[in-house]
């Protein structure tokens, strides 16, 4: 099928005003997490120090493809899947746009020349959507032609709520063309209109991750109470597995989790029925355990790009997960 040639200009037309809305909402964390990856003197002194070498080799796949793909290794010889991705949003410009691309489609021939348990993770900004939504949609197909030749899959990350028509529109287009053993998409469960998505996609028979949403947004767009999102989470999780197609439950929350794993049993399912997802380094116990209980792990590693940023949202919720404490739900930028 060949996508409607209008297509990019349709949903390019916004795209320079979203660039904007963003660049004012642009969070302080993002910033002070550029400057650490874009300053190279910088993020040499910062990352010479001990500690945080150890934290960014915990949470980061590495400095680049290759570093990623021996992460994903690791991971693989402890029996948990990996997803690769070459990290950051908003290319800036069309060569980082093509680099991302690049990268996609080397991390899938590598991925299948290594027969390694692992899926490509891509986000449409990072392939040039800003800048022009052709260049990133022919992007996603060069990326796609390859997962076709090489045996892979990529699912296209969700960002914010600005991008969520687009980004939708974009994946129902590749779906019909590659399928869902080739291109998969991501509903968050914040969104207060995401309800009518998640079951036009089940339709589909598109494969989903499941995440409560990491972006801050508006009051009107996403729910913004802790105990609203883990409810709408909840209800979420039971309707995906109920009617998904190869589903994944993406959630360090020890409860979501717990939920997830009643209502697999309620329903009767086999635990091969979805997979849980989480970050690299990201509760590695809850990993281990669910992996040990015979359930499949997806771990997600952001690798080269803008890994930094990655680091410091990571580090900034870090006290409280090793405090264990109840915190009130923030998204990160
Ligand atoms: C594999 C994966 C893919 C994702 N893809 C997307 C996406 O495409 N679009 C999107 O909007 N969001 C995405 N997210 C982020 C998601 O929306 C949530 O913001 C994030 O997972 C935190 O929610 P939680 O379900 O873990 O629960 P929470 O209640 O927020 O967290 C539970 C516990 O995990 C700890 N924790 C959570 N995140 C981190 C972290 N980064 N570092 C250290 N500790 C942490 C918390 O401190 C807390 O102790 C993804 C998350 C995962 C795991």
């Amino acid at each position: 099928m060949t996508f409607p040639k209008s297509f990019a200009t349709m949903i390019g037309n916004s795209a320079r005003i979203r660039a904007n809305h963003l660049a004012k909402e642009t969070p302080m964390i993002r910033k002070a997490a550029l400057l650490i990856a874009r300053n190279s003197w910088f993020r040499k002194a910062i990352l010479g120090l001990p500690v945080l070498r150890d934290l960014a080799g915990r949470f980061v796949g590495g400095k680049d493809l290759a570093s990623g793909l021996a992460t994903v290794r690791g991971l693989n010889a402890r029996g948990l899947k990996g997803s690769l991705n070459f990290h950051g949003m908003h290319a800036e410009s069309i060569a980082e746009a093509q680099t991302a691309i690049d990268q996609a489609i080397d991390a899938l021939q590598a991925i299948g020349a290594d027969r390694l348990d692992a899926h490509v993770s891509v986000k449409l900004t990072k392939i040039g959507f800003d800048l022009d939504p052709a260049l990133a949609e022919a992007g996603l197909r060069r990326i796609l032609d390859c997962a076709a030749r090489t045996g892979g899959f990529v699912r296209l990350d969700m960002e914010e709520a600005v991008y969520v028509e687009d980004t939708l529109r974009m994946f129902e287009a590749m779906l019909s063309q590659y399928g869902p053993e080739r291109v998969g998409i991501v509903i968050q469960s914040y969104l207060r209109h995401r309800r009518q998505d998640l079951d036009r996609l089940m339709a589909l028979g598109a494969s989903i991750r499941l995440v409560k949403g990491g972006y801050r947004e508006a009051r009107d767009v996403v729910l913004h109470r802790r105990v609203e999102i883990d409810t709408a989470f909840h209800e979420d999780i039971e309707r995906l597995l109920r009617q998904g197609h190869a589903p994944a439950i993406a959630t360090h929350d020890a409860e979501a989790v717990a939920w997830t794993k009643t209502v697999q049993k309620r329903l009767g399912l086999g635990q091969d029925a979805f997979e849980f997802q989480m970050l690299l380094g990201v509760k590695p116990d809850l990993q281990a355990r669910l992996r040990e209980e015979g359930y499949a792990v997806r771990c997600y590693v952001p690798y080269g790009g803008d890994w930094a940023t990655h680091l410091v949202g990571c580090l900034r919720r870090l006290p409280m997960d090793l405090l264990g404490a109840a915190r009130p739900h923030r998204t990160k930028g």
